[in-house]
């Protein structure tokens, strides 16, 4: 079997061994210049050695495979032959180049080799040939460096090695008083070749190779040798690439684009892929070779501005490649050119990277150009669903953020927990920002926390984007700002902030309130300075309606990508809103009921009667506090019951433990508050500081808390319950369907649910009763406590719907407080101790598994059992994904997160199918 294995796959003159769906065996670039040769574009003749070789090769003590030399010497046969030369010719002599190509590309990450075949003599007939001398004594000279380097093993290791080749090269030009390597002459170059001989003798003692299948061996030899070079450890553990995988290494007949002002060399792309913009364009340069492009010694020209001109004859055959390549591929290509002597040859293609923004208009370009259906333009390959935020947000302009970047103005990494990018300045207080906004209702401004609280929600409002030191992905700071569609960066650790001083250090710099400073939602980096951002339009016509659809190409494009959304998913997508603006916001963005609405964030508008109903001492003085509130909250439901329009609107009932809304923290930080307090209920400062010691909870998230606040004082329950069915009941009379549905909070037993469910129950009677009036509501429960999932089957005897919340059921079932793993996630996620924050993405095998229980526990007993899930990975792509494939009814999310799940739905749907 060993003796038939093949090993080296040739291309050329039309017809290639290889084809793109190789690129396994023949790594990305090999199955791609075979396929290119297969549909007839001009690719330099050549052959690709295997992936197989690569790993043979390390499983046998860096050894080939004994048929390998055979076949590598007839491929070399056969490329002489299409290419009309010979290797090692003293007349016509064919030159090679060796390079590397692994399945996933690595840029620059592995070993080249061009030139192979040059020595003494050959140099002489390639001169004679090409009637340039000094080209090809540069050529020559190339080689040896390059050779020197990599195969030789010469290369510099550390900055203080001394760089030989560079050093002579250096000298040379000083001696002659030249500033560019293609000033020196004829002369100068052959006297650097008899240096850079010189120089590989004396350091590693042995001649330079002349032999040119000695030298094409050491080539691939040094190629193979580098996928196991430390930076490409690095490379491929920090993108998840196996090193079982091993690289191939292409042979290929060397085209030049360096032999006179008649040759070129570029990369570019088939259509711009920062915006989209259809056209051929990137950079090239006249009489150079490849690596001169990338170097950055000279500035490259653009293709799409002066390339027409310079050489319209291979502008128009670039063009004409391009589009066979879309055609052929039916994807945006990043291709490799050299142009010699007026003739275009492809060196490369590969689909190309770009941004969300680009992704968007291109797959949706793809389809209205008939190159593909609207289902190829939705798989997640082309657009993932999270590149959708890039049209839903503001975001940098690209050129100023790494402007920001290489100007070392970047400040710390936090986790990225609200999209989009914000400009503005430093503010530490809620307080501080409204007086701000009051002056100048322009001013833009980030809010800077340690972590936020109820009371910074009138701050965040108004900020442009939210910094906290603390917390993590589900943290308050987190939700409440994807909720209102603030760019947000939680948990960035090195910040540290002095309220008092009102100012925020990292490092050795010190920022003050009234600096600017820029965060990038996207990405959880923070810079000092501005950093210009330009607006959504997508957001300008659907939120502000300050466009029209019509003036908005982008909006077009996204509104026909999202009818194509909707046509494939089977999920349904809700959001999590407290507010009727946030929920006609969300409406907008495609959502189809509210899946929860956190009750407790109303409460923060009206502190001063749930503080009296805190330190009420009786349930009778309890109960007058709740009358006062609930007014408050059958106009806070109503308004979310009218603008959902008949739409289902899920409403848990209290969760937070009631510290949250009083505590010393509060009475330390305002100071004034404690003598409002006494004032306003007549007692003394020692009995708020008691009642505050026993509310006080070393873990705030795990005590009493959800329906144990319920089930202790059942008086909150029933005027919640009050409160939405007298507005149910209102808002039906204005003749407006409506749809409640109560949830009830962190339940594990049955028994929990029961005794809420009849305070609820009890509450929609009387008000019934009371009203005349009578709505259709349901009663059910999160799952957020792994008990709840364990006992499904018992707890779906009660419920009518289960929703899961995520955010509680990762830190219950990880053991993993939500609010403090932001510490030591970076270095989890960095040790591959975990692959995602699993406050981000649901954690599969557990959380997950947890789900599945619950899922089928809830089902056994109520086959129709509606389920959802609430927590924040209902915006999360992959979580998404994973919800559609246990079967639940939907996901809901903060309100711009909506059009990322419905896309998420729709790839999933379409995956399963
Ligand atoms: C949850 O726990 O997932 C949830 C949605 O509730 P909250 O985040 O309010 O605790
Ligand atoms: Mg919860």
């Amino acid at each position: 079997m060993a003796n038939d294995a093949k090993y080296v796959y040739f291309f050329g003159d039309g017809q290639a061994d290889g084809a793109t769906d190789m690129k396994n065996l023949l790594g990305g670039k090999g199955a791609n210049l075979a396929e290119m040769t297969n549909i007839g574009l001009p690719v330099p003749a050549g052959c690709t050695l295997t992936t197989e070789v690569c790993t043979y090769y390390y499983a046998n003590d860096r050894q080939y495979p004994p048929e390998l030399k055979s076949q590598v010497n007839e491929a070399i046969g056969k490329i002489e032959k299409v290419m009309g030369a010979e290797f090692g010719s003293k007349t016509n002599p064919l030159l090679v180049s060796c390079r590397s190509g692994a399945r996933e590309s690595m840029p620059g990450m592995m070993d080249t080799v061009l030139n192979i075949g040059l020595n003494d003599e050959t140099v002489l007939a390639l001169a004679k040939q090409t009637n340039n001398e000094a080209f090809a004594w540069d050529s020559y000279r190339r080689f040896i460096q390059m050779y020197g380097g990599v195969v030789l093993d010469m290369k510099p290791k550390s900055k203080n090695d001394e760089d030989f080749f560079e050093g002579i090269l250096h000298k040379t030009k000083e001696k002659s008083g030249v500033k560019f390597d293609s000033d020196l002459t004829a002369e100068q170059l052959q006297g650097l070749v008899a240096d850079f001989k010189a120089v590989i003798k004396q350091q590693t003692g042995v001649e330079f190779p002349s032999d040119p299948y000695d030298q094409v061996w050491g080539a691939i030899g040094a190629v193979f040798g580098s996928w196991m070079n430390d930076r490409a450890m690095v490379y491929r553990r920090q993108y998840g690439i196996p090193h079982e995988w091993g690289t191939a290494t292409n042979v290929q007949a060397m085209v030049y684009g360096n032999l006179g002002d008649d040759c070129a060399t570029g990369v570019g792309l088939t259509r711009d892929c920062a915006l989209g913009v259809p056209g051929f364009n990137g950079d090239y340069l006249i009489n150079a070779q490849g690596e001169d492009v990338v170097a950055g010694i000279r500035t490259p020209k653009r293709i799409e501005k002066t390339l027409v001109e310079e050489m319209p004859d291979a502008f128009e055959q670039l063009q004409n490649i391009g589009k066979t390549l879309e055609q052929h591929y039916k994807e945006v290509q990043d291709i490799e050119f050299t142009v010699q002597r007026g003739n275009v040859w492809m060196l490369q293609t590969r689909n190309a990277k770009r941004t969300g923004f680009a992704a968007v208009r291109i797959a949706v370009d793809l389809v209205n150009e008939g190159l593909i259906t609207p289902e190829e333009a939705l798989q997640k390959r082309r657009i993932p669903a999270d590149d959708l935020n890039q049209l839903l947000q503001p975001v940098f302009d690209v050129a100023e953020k790494s402007r920001a970047e290489s100007g070392g103005k970047l400040l710390a990494t936090g986790i990225n927990a609200g999209p989009g990018a914000a400009t503005g300045q430093i503010c530490f207080h809620a307080s501080d920002a409204e007086a701000v906004i009051e002056e100048d209702p322009d001013a833009q401004l980030i809010l800077v926390r340690r972590e936020t609280s109820p009371e910074d929600l009138r701050g965040m409002r108004i900020a442009k984007g939210i910094l906290t030191a603390f917390g993590g992905a589900s943290s308050h700071a987190a939700l409440v700002s994807r909720q209102m569609g603030k760019v947000c960066v939680v948990g960035c650790s090195s910040l540290e902030i002095d309220y008092h001083e009102a100012t925020v250090r990292v490092g050795d710099k010190v920022l003050k309130a009234g600096d600017w400073i820029s965060v990038d939602g996207f990405t959880g980096e923070v810079f000092e300075g501005k950093v210009v951002t330009s607006p959504s339009e997508v957001i300008e016509v659907l939120v502000h309606e300050t466009k029209k659809p019509e003036e908005s190409e982008t909006y077009q494009r996204y509104e026909q990508l999202m009818t194509w959304v909707d046509e494939h998913r089977k999920l349904r997508v809700r959001t999590n809103s407290d507010q009727p603006d946030q929920a006609i916001e969300a409406v907008a963005f495609g959502a189809e009921g509210i899946g929860l609405c956190r009750t407790e964030h109303m409460f923060f508008e009206h502190l001063d009667e749930i503080r009296e109903m805190i330190l009420a001492e009786t349930q009778e003085s309890r109960k007058l506090a709740l009358d006062k509130l609930l007014p408050f909250q059958r106009e806070d439901f109503a308004g979310l019951f009218r603008a959902m329009n008949g739409r289902p609107v899920t409403i848990r009932l209290l969760d937070p433990p009631l510290h949250e809304f009083l505590s010393h923290r509060h009475l330390e930080e305002q100071p004034e508050l404690g003598h409002k307090l006494s004032d306003m209920l007549d007692v003394s400062l020692d009995v708020i500081h008691r009642r505050l010691d026993e509310l006080h909870e070393e873990n705030p998230m795990l005590g009493h808390r959800g329906c144990r606040l319920g089930v202790v004082y059942p008086e909150i329950t029933a005027m919640q319950a009050r409160a939405i069915f007298e507005a149910a009941c209102l808002v039906n009379k204005e003749g407006i369907e409506v749809h409640p549905e109560v949830m009830i909070p962190l339940a594990g037993f049955l028994t929990e649910f029961k005794h809420q469910e009849e305070v609820v129950r009890e509450q929609a009677k009387a008000v019934f009763a009371e009203t005349g009036a009578e709505v259709e509501f349901l009663v059910g429960t999160m799952i957020e406590v792994p008990r709840a999932a364990l006992t499904a089957d018992q707890i779906a005897t009660g419920a009518e719907f289960f929703s899961f919340g995520t955010n509680d059921l990762t830190q219950t079932a990880l053991g993993m407080s939500r609010d403090d793993y932001g510490g030591f996630i970076g270095d989890y996620q960095e040790n591959d101790i975990i692959p995602a924050d699993p406050f981000q993405t649901i954690d599969q095998d557990g959380v997950g598994r947890l789900m599945k229980l619950g899922v089928d526990g809830g089902r056994s007993t109520r086959s129709d059992l509606k389920i959802g899930i609430c927590g924040e990975h209902g915006g999360d792509p992959a979580s998404v994904m994973f919800c559609d494939g246990i079967g639940l009814d939907y996901v809901s999310c903060s309100p711009r997160r909506v059009p990322v799940a419905r896309l998420a739905a729709a790839q999933a749907a379409l995956e399963r199918e």
